[in-house]
């Protein structure tokens, strides 16, 4: 499997740590407000990168951070009049919420910045020993970049370059202007913990980076993140553990590209944002994530509702297949003359499953994947046009399966889409139109399109027509295709 590494700019041979395991860390968010599409684009990539991996039989372990104590949280709980503690439990909840709306796998561990304060300290202790980090009187504490000979090593930047391009802020206790705040003095009113360096709380660069140590232990396989946090973030965790343990932090470093509206990067900051939310709420998370991965997870991403409309049609062409499919399966087998084209079907689907896993197997190239997949659905349902009433219910269902199956990779659930189970309401209107006697909806369904076609073939319209109406009034469809008619509900 090839892996792309951002700190060397190359795709690589994924070669596990331990055999067989893999250990991933990917950033959380910052909880104080719902989280946008952009921040859900970079879970969604690691949520897949993660189920692929699994797939692929790796034992996966998988943390993920809740940043529940930073400026953000503070403000916004100034300007709610509540308190920074009650504002990050109320959209640390919010989050968890949506990401389980949207499919996302829930991370094997779970650290939060305010329970993991003994572990920092800890660290930031040790950076002080050795001498890359130093307390100043107000009672922050720095890491000092130009102690760390390697700072840059993943990003790419230089010191030098980065002075005289950036502005940075001033403050005269730091000794670089890029040494960050591995420990930040509480200001009145503030969330604050003793420390040896007094009240205070740590910096976000510091967290990551000792929960990793201590969840996961360093390196770790995979850490992951937005390609906005290489730097200064990530470069500065990687420093840390460099610096304090000896140790790189992660074998690969893997970034998700930016979701864009109309060219820009979708932020807070610029208000061009729509929240996974009010998304999720109008749209259906399959189609949502469909959209986000037909695009690689490293390739910027253009974001448009009418690209998502149209990935609406696009999935409820996936379940109808998959519906068609095992529909076809279900049904008595036939024999005879297409057994040439049956097998033919049959070499397509192992094929479909073979360049899936080609094209996922090149850092996890999601784009081509679902085209593989489509590719099969293009295939299905001629073989299903062809077949008319002779096809193979054993090819039928290893092609539903299959696309249930690599589907499932990606996180789009077509099971339930495919069971499509038929209310139980049908039994009252075939009792009522069609003379049946029995309790099972799916045989409801037969005695009532059997009697509706009875009507049309006796011309009498409108007993037809109550029939579809009754049928209509459920919430399901009459679908008419080559091999004869039958129920589903509507998309
Ligand atoms: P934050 O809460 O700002 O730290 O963001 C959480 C995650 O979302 C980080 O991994 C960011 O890199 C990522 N992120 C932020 N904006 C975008 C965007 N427009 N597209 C993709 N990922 C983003
Ligand atoms: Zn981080």
């Amino acid at each position: 499997m090839l892996v792309y590494n951002s700190q060397t700019h190359r795709k690589e041979e994924l070669v596990p740590i331990e055999e067989g395991k893999i250990r991933m860390y990917v950033c959380g968010p910052t909880v104080y407000d719902q989280i946008h599409i952009g921040n859900a684009r970079t879970f969604l990539s690691f949520d897949v990168i993660r189920r692929y991996l699994m797939f692929k039989g790796y034992q996966v372990t998988f943390a993920q951070n809740l940043t529940d104590v930073d400026d953000k949280i503070i403000n916004r709980a100034n300007e709610q009049g509540r308190t920074a503690a009650d504002v990050a439990e109320e959209c640390s909840q919010a989050f968890i919420e949506q990401m389980h709306r949207f499919g996302i796998m829930d991370p094997d561990i779970r650290p939060r910045a305010t329970r993991e304060i003994e572990a920092m300290q800890e660290m930031i202790q040790v950076l002080i020993d050795k001498g890359f980090a130093y307390p100043v009187p107000s009672g922050d504490v720095y890491f000092s970049v130009r102690s760390d000979h390697s700072y840059g090593i993943l990003s790419g930047r230089d010191l030098d370059q980065l002075r005289a391009g950036e502005r940075v802020e001033v403050n005269d206790e730091k000794r670089d202007p890029f040494d960050f705040a591995l420990w930040k003095a509480a200001k009145p009113g503030e969330p604050s913990w003793p420390s040896p360096w007094g009240e205070g709380r740590p910096g976000w660069h510091t967290e990551c980076c000792a929960m990793i140590h201590r969840y996961l232990g360093t390196p770790i396989d995979i850490h992951g993140g937005g390609a906005d946090l290489i730097f200064p973030h990530h470069e500065n965790e990687t420093a840390q553990a460099m610096c304090a343990w000896d140790k790189a932090l992660a074998n690969t470093w893997m970034h998700a590209g930016m979701l864009r509206v109309n060219g820009d990067k979708m932020s807070k900051s610029l208000g061009n944002f729509f929240t996974l939310k009010e998304v999720l709420d109008k749209y259906p998370a399959d189609a949502v994530r469909l959209l986000m991965l037909q695009t690689q997870y490293r390739a910027p991403l253009d974001f448009s509702f009418e690209r998502l409309d149209g990935t609406v049609g696009t999935l409820e062409r996936l379940q109808a297949c998959v519906r068609n499919l095992r529909w076809a399966a279900g049904q008595k087998p036939t024999s005879g003359e297409l057994e040439g084209a049956d097998r033919e079907f049959g070499r397509v689907v192992d094929a479909a499953r073979e360049e899936f896993c080609a094209q996922m197997d090149d850092d996890f190239n999601t784009a081509g994947g679902l085209a593989a997949i489509f590719s099969l659905v293009t295939s299905a349902n001629t073989y299903l046009d062809a077949a008319g009433e002779h096809y193979a219910c054993a090819v039928c269902l290893r092609a539903a399966d299959t696309l249930c199956e690599l589907c499932n990779v990606l996180g789009v659930d077509l099971s339930a889409s495919a069971a499509d189970e038929l209310p139980h309401e049908l039994v009252d209107l075939a009792r009522e139109n069609a003379g049946y006697e029995g309790d099972s909806a799916d045989e409801a369904a037969e005695a009532l399109l059997a009697a509706r076609q009875e009507a049309r073939a006796a011309k009498d319209w409108g007993r037809a027509d109550a029939i579809r109406d009754g049928i209509t009034a459920l919430g399901l469809v009459v679908e008419d295709t080559a091999a004869g008619a039958r129920l589903h509900k509507k998309a």
